[in-house]
């Protein structure tokens, strides 16, 4: 298990993220997935199983792309910033839906694995038809902590680290310090993929948490597609720190207190988790409303209106199921 400070320090950088004005997504939280069997010494075996999984199904490396010849170079200011980090050293390749920029090419070679995967599992998640992404989007592979340092103080974002989506760019530290369980990579694209596809204006808990959601349904269903029994785990909201549904659902802003923040993510995550499990089609619908500027009370009466004809209704049967450590469905 992960201690309960390393979790924190990784919210805490999401919601700084978060905080900053050029940043706009966060890190890994509560929910992950749990390879089983999980001993260390097996997870050290997992992790390589992993690489050499990954570089199996990307043989030999990336097909490096020099610069001017990308099929997208439409840089943001913050990725101009990358850039400027160590800036002959950059190499760059492409996938079918992102532009990679890395300095080491076996980190890339995993990546371009997870990433088209992540994607994917997203999409589905999602419900949309995803086959309008022509315009790739840029990924941003850290791999020495000086040049991550380097990066942050000149986008001015002391404080933040691990990863961070801005702007349909996703910005990574990836070395061999990445942990094999981490959700950074599949939290940034969901972010990604759901500005792209549902939109930016949705509150916060509907970002947090689809984000949240669907990194942990990626993470399952990338070890699961490796033999592994996994599936998403997340732990319960604290019933002393759940938030009416009233509250977290117009919430423009994180918890100052850090406890606060990990249960609002951990309840957003749910609320997601509850909605896309109670009625597929309704989540969907919900999205819909939600990413064309809806009320969530609106968007909920529109979309599953004949189950929970209102938020107190929703509250009845979501908070027992948020405060208590069930089995993700
Ligand atoms: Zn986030």
């Amino acid at each position: 298990m992960e201690s309960g400070l390393a979790r924190k320090k990784r919210v805490d950088a999401a919601d700084i993220a978060k905080r900053t004005p050029v940043a706009s997504s966060g890190i890994v939280q509560a929910a992950g997935t749990e390879p089983a069997p999980c001993a260390p010494m097996l997870r050290l075996l997992f992790a390589i199983f992993l690489a050499s999984t990954a570089a199996a199904e990307n043989p030999g490396s990336v097909t490096l792309v020099p610069l001017e010849k990308l099929s997208d170079r439409s840089f943001t200011a913050l990725a101009q910033r990358a850039l400027g980090v160590r800036a002959v050293d950059w190499r760059h390749a492409e996938t079918e839906h992102f532009v990679l920029h890395f300095f080491d090419a076996g980190t890339a070679a995993a990546v371009s694995v997870e990433v088209e995967f992540y994607y994917r599992v997203i999409a589905e998640e999602l419900g949309r038809d995803t086959a309008r992404w022509e315009r790739k989007c840029h990924v941003f592979l850290f791999h020495e902590e000086g040049d991550w340092r380097e990066f942050k103080a000149e986008a001015a974002l002391d404080r933040w680290s691990g990863g961070l989506h801005s702007g349909g760019t996703i910005f990574l530290l990836r070395n061999a310090g990445w942990k094999a369980r981490a959700q950074t990579l599949p939290h940034e694209v969901a972010h990604l993929v759901f500005e792209r596809f549902v939109g930016s204006g949705v509150p916060l808990w509907l970002n947090e948490g689809f984000a949240e959601y669907a990194a942990g349904r990626c993470m399952a269903a990338f070890y699961r597609a490796r033999g592994f029994n996994a599936r998403p785990r997340v732990a319960a909201v604290p019933e002393e720190r759940f938030v009416p549904l009233a509250a977290l659902t117009t919430a423009a802003a994180y918890p100052r207190d850090e406890e606060d923040v990990m249960a609002f993510y951990n309840e957003s995550e749910k609320l997601v988790r509850f909605l896309a499990a109670t009625d597929r089609r309704g989540f969907f619908a919900l999205l819909d409303a939600m990413g064309k500027g809806a009320r969530f009370e609106s968007a909920l009466a529109r979309s599953f209106g004949s189950r929970f004809p209102s938020l107190d209704v929703l509250e009845r049967e979501f908070k027992p199921y948020a405060t208590t450590a069930l089995r993700p469905n």
